[in-house]
């Protein structure tokens, strides 16, 4: 026996069926062998399927690396060279270089691959550049832990020297891993990706910078920041961690002179006279921070809190909430109450502090915020934004000037003189110089009761926050900052938001509501850091600490970096650095980074630089990553480009058509993949195996990601990975089956292949499919193309269409009408097909279409181009094949009982008789000769059933059914029982064999 037959060819790929598992040819049993000499000899005759593409990849990591780079960089820049199509840009967002990538990284990767590879096979010339964010703390960390160094230990210059030869190996990690996911890029050549940390990159953000400088929105001012007196450095909210702390509260009163009061308060101050005539009216406030009490710029209430003004023991006039003065006066002892008053006839109210003794006119103010609460403290709320972000972001919405933020504490968090200057009060100078936490707190609080303004004074415990490093408490303390003043953009915003599509869209996922919620709630932006890891901003500071950051001063700045380097900034001299406007001048160098949102917030300039798009398009197709980054690189990069776009008469315009997100990736209870629960799988490992377990190809893991609702949190797992392996295993043997009938023939056109009914309503349900696929693809989902082509490969195809195609295929004469038929058609079928699965599963793809490779002269199936073709829709196949599909689904059911009965051991041993009305009548005798095999039968007669042994009737669109002996021998070639005699050749395989020479 031939090493074809071995194969059980008669194990067709069939996926799922509803009909009865009769199988009507191919199933061979010993037992009805009489005549083994003569099985084996018309066996050789027999045109089996025949292909070398094995069945199974049996390495299949090791398959598709044959393929890899065919599909990958050679295609890339093959179809950028010859495709002719539109131009079709989708711009990467980088991930972070940093460490190995996780399955969050695979999903993003492919599902955009997905798209690219659609678009390159329907002939456009795809424009991707994959991209890495390079700069910033983790890498810094990562570069300096590896190294057993602190960042205070190198200077800057070394610091950058380490971070970027980290950043650059992880690149080269994760660039190997995202080809071997099959992600078509032009890897290897430098211009085929773009790095943050590129010289050009460097260059081309600062000239970014420049142009935002030139439009006013650069401003440099103080602002609220974690700040670690112990190391001495701003700190990152990642950067803390929160341990339990004792520290000294204190309820303090802030004086409120009579003609500072509102009209309310002062009504209900008077009533407090007529009780007590030398009464005087104070504010009460809590704090568990008095170092802070310097830097009170305001006190806050909310509108609607019930306010009361009551009179202590001392004879003081206190405003305090009510809800809490039973509390309080467990602290204060007995208050009476004297008048009521709501929040909001406080606001406006002016006040004096320790540290506001000047003009009137400057001192602090009662404001109204929501956060204020009446379930501790006085309710009202001491404010100082200068050491905290709350008030801080109270200030800003409510326009409350900052222009002096106070903030009178030192880098070794000590206070500085200007409490000596503010108070006018030399008393205080003996906390000048002493630590904020320590001596400086426990001298304030002396001073304030001193002073006559110390009400009560306690201990609590309280969560505090530390620095992760030096694990000793720090501060919130204002430092200046470099802003980025995007206010102004907001109307812009609402206009360019306006006309992206959002994918999901905002009905399911409100997408668009977040991107202008996270755009619209931002007026600043600070875009500074204080780490060497970055794009410097390189401003120059004069000795009184005033910035010089201008058009002219850039660009003078640019020329000498562009020349020398970025690290230049920190290696070169102040004086280089100099513009001509300002020679002879002591400036300073400033220190400060950019953001990383600002690096890969100007990434679209990469785009912009092509001139691949006009003006009054989106410079993108697609942006495409998780949903997190609204409030990332999504926000940084549409506020740059609007930001470039503002009054240069330009219509404003996000960077991306298309704003496509996708959910996290999850374990299959649905739980966040994370290290600390260890639940997280590795792609790789999917792909290449680990310890013992499978190595599943890249095809199996681009196969589950493009099953997923990626829209919503994806899981993946043990059980989702071997699903998407049956998948594609099942796939992959159907579409072997088509290419082993047809890869050594050679097709005829359709056109004149005399199509039977069968080939013709194949032909419309490709069509039809075609149709979803394209309409799938074009909407980025890529479930429905996978759910489509696998429910077309496993119903009609499997179940169907080979079944009834496989007694013609195998022994009808070479060159005979049907098998030509059948030919033409699946090999129409299996480039259809092919073109419809290869952006998921190139590997796959690229293998079969090689092993096609005869008819073709294409360096890849991704060159093949997919236009839109002639449609073979063809509605009366349809609905005539819709008749006797229905008989047929009958006919097996009838066939299984007969099977069950005893009667008959295979469905060949039968014969049908149809009986019907004359309409279809008319059907069945047009398509004869077709029914045999669509019914899965030996003969179909459209007569009355003779006489028999037995029978099974049934019926069908009404259609009457009754299957009975096949009255005639069984073929020793083809096995059918339409032989005229015992041992002899049916009339078919008879012609079959005078075509070819019987081997003897
Ligand atoms: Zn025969």
């Amino acid at each position: 026996m031939s090493r074809l037959l071995s194969q059980s060819w008669g194990r067709l790929p069939r996926l799922a069926t509803s009909a009865p598992t009769f199988r009507p040819l191919g199933v061979r049993f010993a037992s009805e062998v009489k005549d083994q000499d003569i099985r084996k000899k018309y066996s050789a005759t027999l045109l089996l399927p025949k292909t070398d593409m094995p069945l199974r990849a049996k390495n299949a990591p090791a398959t598709e690396d044959k393929y890899r780079h065919r599909t990958t960089d050679e295609l890339y820049r093959e179809q950028y060279a010859t495709n002719e199509g539109p131009v079709f840009i989708l711009h990467d967002g980088p991930p972070y270089a940093n460490g190995n990538l996780h399955m969050g990284h695979a999903l993003n990767k492919i599902l955009k691959d997905m798209i690219n590879r659609y678009n390159v096979i329907r002939g456009r010339k795809v424009h991707y550049i994959p991209g890495w964010d390079c700069h910033g703390l983790p890498i810094e960390h990562k570069a300096l832990a590896a190294l057993g160094k602190s960042h205070t230990s190198l200077d800057p210059v070394s610091v950058r020297r380490e971070a970027r030869k980290f950043a650059l190996e992880a690149i080269d990690v994760q660039k190997a891993e995202m080809k071997q996911l099959g992600v078509m890029a032009d890897w290897d050549n430098p211009d085929g990706v773009y790095r943050t940390l590129d010289h050009d990159y460097e260059i081309r953000q600062l000239k970014m910078l420049q142009m935002m400088v030139s439009k006013g929105f650069i401003t440099h001012r103080l602002r609220p920041t974690y700040y670690s007196p112990s190391s001495r450095t701003a700190l990152a909210e990642a950067e803390l961690e929160y341990t339990d702390l004792k520290s000294n509260s204190v309820y303090v009163r802030f004086p409120v002179s009579e003609e500072w009061m509102t009209p309310r308060l002062k009504e209900a101050f008077q009533k407090g006279r007529e009780v007590s005539p030398e009464a005087t009216l104070s504010l009460a406030i809590w704090t568990t921070t008095p170092w802070t009490l310097p830097a009170n710029m305001g006190v806050s209430v909310h509108n609607e809190i019930a306010y009361v003004v009551v009179l202590d023991n001392a004879k003081r006039l206190l405003v305090v909430a009510e809800e809490l003065l039973e509390p309080l006066q467990e602290r204060f002892g007995k208050l009476q109450v004297i008048d009521r008053l709501d929040g909001k006839h406080l606001i406006g109210t002016k006040y004096r502090t320790l540290f506001h003794t000047g003009d009137p006119e400057s001192l602090p103010a009662i404001f109204a915020a929501d956060y204020v609460t009446s379930e501790s403290g006085t309710g009202l709320v001491h404010s100082a934004p200068g050491h905290g972000h709350d008030d801080y972001d109270a200030f800003q919405d409510q326009n409350i000037p900052m222009d002096d933020l106070r903030c009178p504490v030192d880098d070794e968090g000590h206070f500085t003189n200007e409490i000596v200057q503010w108070s006018g009060n030399q008393a205080f100078s003996a906390l000048v110089g002493k630590y904020v936490l320590g001596a400086g707190s426990k001298l304030m609080i002396e001073q304030l009761e001193g002073a006559g303004v110390l009400l009560a004074e306690e201990k609590i415990e309280h969560r505090y926050p530390i620095d992760w490093r030096t694990k000793k408490p720090i501060i919130i303390r204002a430092t200046p900052q470099w802003f980025c003043d995007v206010g102004s953009l907001k109307p812009s915003a609402v206009e360019a938001i306006e006309n992206i599509k959002f994918v999901p869209p905002n009905e399911l996922t409100p997408g668009r509501n977040r991107l202008s919620a996270t755009v619209l709630s931002r007026s600043e932006w600070c875009i500074s850091r204080q780490r060497s890891w970055g794009v410097p901003i390189p401003a120059l500071f004069n000795s009184n600490g005033e910035p010089l950051l201008t058009v002219e001063s850039l660009e003078h700045i640019i020329s000498v970096l562009r020349e020398k380097g970025i690290d230049h900034w920190w290696a070169g001299s102040d004086d280089e650095f100099v513009p001509a406007s300002h020679k002879g001048q002591v400036l300073t160098k400033g220190l400060d980074t950019l953001d990383v949102w600002f690096d890969s917030g100007t990434s679209w300039s990469l785009i912009a630089d092509a001139h691949l798009r006009s003006e009054s398009e989106p410079l993108a197709d697609v942006y495409l990553e998780g949903s997190d980054q609204h409030r990332g690189w999504f926000q940084s990069s549409i506020l740059i480009r609007l930001a470039a776009l503002e009054k240069d008469g330009h219509k404003p315009m996000a960077p991306y058509r298309n704003l496509i997100t996708h959910g996290f990736t999850t374990d299959e209870k649905g739980n966040k993949m994370s290290k600390s629960l260890g639940n997280g799988i590795s792609p790789m490992d999917v792909v290449n195996g680990k310890k013992g377990r499978d190595a599943f190809g890249s095809d199996t893991l681009r196969l589950w990601a493009a099953g997923t609702d990626y829209t919503r949190d994806a899981s993946i797992g043990p059980s989702s990975i071997s699903h998407a392996a049956e998948v594609l295993r099942k796939l992959r043997s159907t579409l072997r089956f088509m290419l082993a009938n047809t890869a050594n023939a050679t097709p005829l056109p359709l056109e004149e292949a005399g199509l039977t009914l069968v080939e013709r309503y194949i032909l419309h349900e490709l069509s039809t499919l075609e149709q979803v696929v394209r309409e799938a693809y074009e909407d980025f989902t890529f479930n429905k193309v996978l759910q489509g082509v696998t429910s077309f490969t496993s119903s009609t195809l499997s179940s169907f269409y080979f079944d009834v195609a496989k007694d013609a295929l195998y022994c009808d004469p070479i060159n005979g009408p049907r098998r030509q038929a059948i030919i033409a058609t699946q090999s129409h079928v299996l480039n259809a097909v092919l073109k419809m699965i290869a952006p998921i599963v190139p590997h796959l793809a690229e293998e079969v279409y090689e092993s096609t490779r005869s008819n073709h002269h294409k360096s890849s199936v991704f060159l093949e181009q997919w236009a839109k073709g002639e449609s073979w829709i063809d509605k009366e196949a349809a609905d005539e094949m819709a008749v006797l599909l229905a008989v047929r689904g009958e006919v097996l059911s009838m066939l299984e009982t007969a099977r069950q009965d005893k009667h008959v051991r295979v469905p060949t041993e039968t014969a049908v008789y149809l009986a019907s009305s004359p309409t279809m009548e008319s059907l069945l005798k047009r398509h004869a000769t077709l029914l045999p095999s669509i019914l899965g039968v030996s003969i179909v007669k459209l007569t009355a059933p003779p006489p028999s042994t037995w029978s099974v009737t049934g019926e069908s669109e009404s259609v009457s059914i009754t299957l009975a002996p096949a009255p005639a021998h069984q073929c020793p070639r083809c096995w059918l029982y339409t032989a005229p005699a015992e041992a002899e050749l049916c009339q078919r395989c008879d012609m079959a064999l005078g075509d070819s020479p019987t081997p003897m």
